[in-house]
């Protein structure tokens, strides 16, 4: 069963690395047109799997989709390559950000518009766009990509996701590694980009706390299976989730409960 309103949904797939090891178990989740999904779990859940699933990124590691489909903007995706996805508006940004280290920022920037077919204009046009969203690069623009700290790495491994014109961004730990100041920047700017640019974001992330304050929507996955889901709201108020994942414990909630609450808040990445 396919989610008829959804731009992307996922529909009970299993994956399996080497055809041994099954590492996603009957998955299914679905990302509203604009919307900001989190898909979170601890290490090792299988939040990057299920990236790679949906950007056909499977078969180099030996991993394969074995059961069920993926469809995005009503069409079934599974066998389409990382150009095709680029021409309808998908666009994965990995984890670790892969940056190409030897050229500047504004050469990254223009390789992802690689795909375009519209004219110089039209990238001139992205480009400034993304300058307007990540003022640091333009500051940045004519520095080497590997000169970059990791913040602005991130920006721009997004920035170039952004010059293909994406309708929708899965993004792979966008926090991984970052300052907390860092990570609410980089949030911010999701948000603004989903809310400005009515962009689309399926958001992978172990850093549950801010991943739910910026999300509408959630799903938590262990050992490869959506153990909740829900609003972002609801997860961020569920006892079990505020416990192993927003890492609140039983007196951090006590306190919050009384006057003058003291959160404990752990950032877990
Ligand atoms: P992390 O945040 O550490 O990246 P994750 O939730 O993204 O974790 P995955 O990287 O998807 O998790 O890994 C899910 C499971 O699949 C893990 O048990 C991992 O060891 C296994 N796995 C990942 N890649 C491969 C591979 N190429 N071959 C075999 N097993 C793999």
């Amino acid at each position: 069963m396919t989610d008829a309103g959804a731009l992307l949904s996922i529909n009970a797939i299993e994956v399996m690395y080497a055809r041994l090891a099954l590492v996603l178990r009957s998955l299914t989740l679905s990302v509203p047109p604009q919307g900001i999904v989190a898909l979170l779990g601890a290490n090792g859940a299988g939040k990057t799997t299920t990236m790679k699933a949906v950007a056909n990124l499977l078969r180099s590691e030996r991993g394969e989709v074995t059961r069920g489909s993926i469809h995005y903007d009503g069409a079934r995706i599974d066998r389409l390559d990382a150009c095709d996805l680029a021409a309808r508006g998908l666009s994965l940004v990995m984890e670790g950000r892969h940056c190409f280290n030897a050229l500047t920022v504004e050469d990254n920037l223009k390789v992802g518009a690689f795909s375009r077919r519209d004219g110089a204009a039209a990238v001139a046009a992205s480009l400034e766009l993304v300058y307007r969203y990540f003022p640091r690069l333009r500051e940045r623009r004519l520095s080497a990509a590997g000169l970059l700290s990791g913040g602005e790495q991130q920006m721009c491994a997004i920035g170039r996701a952004l010059m293909a014109r994406p309708r929708m961004i899965l993004l792979d730990e966008p926090s991984m590694g970052l300052a907390p100041l860092l990570v609410e920047e980089i949030f911010t700017i999701i948000r603004t980009l989903n809310r400005e640019e009515g962009v689309t974001f399926l958001l992978a992330e172990q850093n549950a706390s801010v991943a739910l304050r910026y999300a509408t929507y959630g799903y938590l996955i262990e050992t490869g299976r959506v153990v909740r889901e829900g609003a972002a709201a609801d997860l961020m108020a569920d006892p079990e989730i505020r416990t192993s994942y927003l890492g609140l414990d039983a007196s951090a909630r006590r306190d919050e409960a009384g006057p003058g609450p003291r959160r404990r808040a752990r950032w877990l990445s």
